[in-house]
């Protein structure tokens, strides 16, 4: 009898196995219908031995001491700051926009004051702040909102920035001076020898028995185990019942091409043009040596594998409702960005995970965490 039947051998699902095989020393049943462990952050190598992302770029970014300490036990890290480059009016400039962005693009030697003038020269200030269109305009104005912010996310999310949530562009700040790093975080490291390896020590336990290509419909009734941690979409486990919460997905093409370099950094961004929206050069992120390089294009799509839970108010009340039923299901814990839906980066779903693991320990009823996030818990945990 297992203690744990896992579902998702992503980050929420890896980082518990590893807490209660190696903390409660209980015994773990971690699954996955992929054929591999590491979820979306999934990496590998390719046919010509260049290591790639399975599912689009993933770099590690985070304030929180705690959580790279944490991921530090499974991995030595590479310092990787990543920059970002977009091609607009056939250029390629700085994106989040700052002080190089606005001189090249415009053909000015503008200073950080006078360019914070400039921008208050054109930002439009809402009432109030309210959607994705608001938080840039606002910032910066409305050329350059359409330039590098209307299009893109027009083509990401199949939405227009007025129609989403103003968290989605809230990630990408402004700037006034010549920072062109895309994150402003503390700790900006990538996994040294990639992700799947820091996963695969991760969940190397006795503890731990890990099956791949494994869904949980075909092993939920017949491998006995106590409880349940279910890191997939929250819909589909309640089999849709109060209609599909919609997902974003992407289609990946991976190339590889028979010279060193492709692009001057890890991601160039095309707002205007193409029908994808980022071309990914892995070698920038990874510091692999190689004399061919690999690339990922990313095509949107509303069909296919969910990646993005999509942040809008109608979207959030469709979750709640999928919330009521899961605070209502005994012994099952829902964690990671498909089951509480939330647009997550890495580091925020390893402490979601890490939050969970205490309340598990402490029987705690239902909180947010240090990072705000609302852990569901079980009728029966709250019970107890
Ligand atoms: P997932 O990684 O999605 O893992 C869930 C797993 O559950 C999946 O492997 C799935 O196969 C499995 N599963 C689902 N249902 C079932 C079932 N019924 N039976 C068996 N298995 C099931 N974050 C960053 O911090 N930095 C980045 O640069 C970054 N870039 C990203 C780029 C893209 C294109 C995407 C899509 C995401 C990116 N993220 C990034 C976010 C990051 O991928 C997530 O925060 C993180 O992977 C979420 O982990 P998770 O365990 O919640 O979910
Ligand atoms: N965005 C944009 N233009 C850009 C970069 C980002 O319009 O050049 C918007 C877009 O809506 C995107 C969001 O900002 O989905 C968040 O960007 P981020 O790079 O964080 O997206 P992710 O890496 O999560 O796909």
């Amino acid at each position: 009898m297992y203690d744990w039947l896992i579902v998702g051998a992503g980050f929420a699902g890896s980082v518990l196995a590893e807490r209660l095989a190696n903390e409660r020393n209980e015994r773990v049943l971690l699954i996955d219908r992929r054929n591999h462990i590491g979820g979306n952050a999934y990496d590998r190598y390719d046919e010509n031995g260049l290591l790639i992302h399975q599912y689009g770029p993933h770099i590690f970014h985070t304030n929180s001491k705690q959580i790279f300490d944490y991921l530090s036990r499974f991995t030595e890290w590479r310092f990787y700051e990543h920059r970002v480059l977009a091609e607009v009016d056939g250029m390629l400039v700085p994106i989040p926009i700052n002080l190089d962005t606005v001189n090249k693009l415009y053909g000015l030697n503008l200073t950080p004051e006078q360019l914070q003038d400039w921008f208050a020269a054109r930002a439009e200030k809402p009432g109030e702040i309210r959607t994705s269109e608001d938080v840039v305009v606002s910032a910066v104005g409305r050329e350059l909102y359409e330039k590098f912010f209307r299009g893109y996310t027009r083509k990401q999310w199949g939405l227009d920035p007025s129609e989403l949530d103003k968290s989605v562009t809230s990630r990408v700040p402004t700037r006034t001076n010549r920072d062109d790093r895309y994150f402003n975080d503390e700790f900006q490291f990538m996994p040294k020898h990639g992700y799947t390896r820091m996963f695969e020590k991760m969940v190397s336990h006795p503890n731990i028995h890990v099956m791949t290509q494994t869904d949980y419909e075909d092993v939920r009734k017949t491998i006995p185990h106590r409880r349940v941690i279910y890191t997939g979409p929250i819909d589909e486990y309640f089999k849709f019942q109060f209609g599909r919460l919609p997902y974003r997905s992407l289609r990946f093409e991976h190339v590889t091409l028979d010279k060193s370099w492709h692009q001057p950094v890890g991601v160039v961004n095309y707002p205007q043009t193409q029908d994808y929206t980022r071309v990914t050069e892995y070698k920038h992120l990874t510091g692999q040596e190689h004399a061919k390089t690999a690339l990922t294009y990313e095509y949107p799509s509303a069909e296919g594998d969910p990646y993005y839970p999509i942040p809008k108010a109608e979207n959030q009340e469709l979750f709640k409702k999928y919330e009521r039923l899961a605070l209502a299901t005994p012994d099952v814990w829902f964690v990671g960005r498909l089951a509480t839906y939330r647009y997550y980066n890495m580091d925020q779903i390893v402490g979601q995970a890490l939050a969970t693991f205490r309340r598990i320990g402490e029987s705690v009823p239902v909180g947010a965490d240090s990072l705000g996030v609302q852990v569901i818990r079980s009728k029966a945990a709250l019970a107890s």
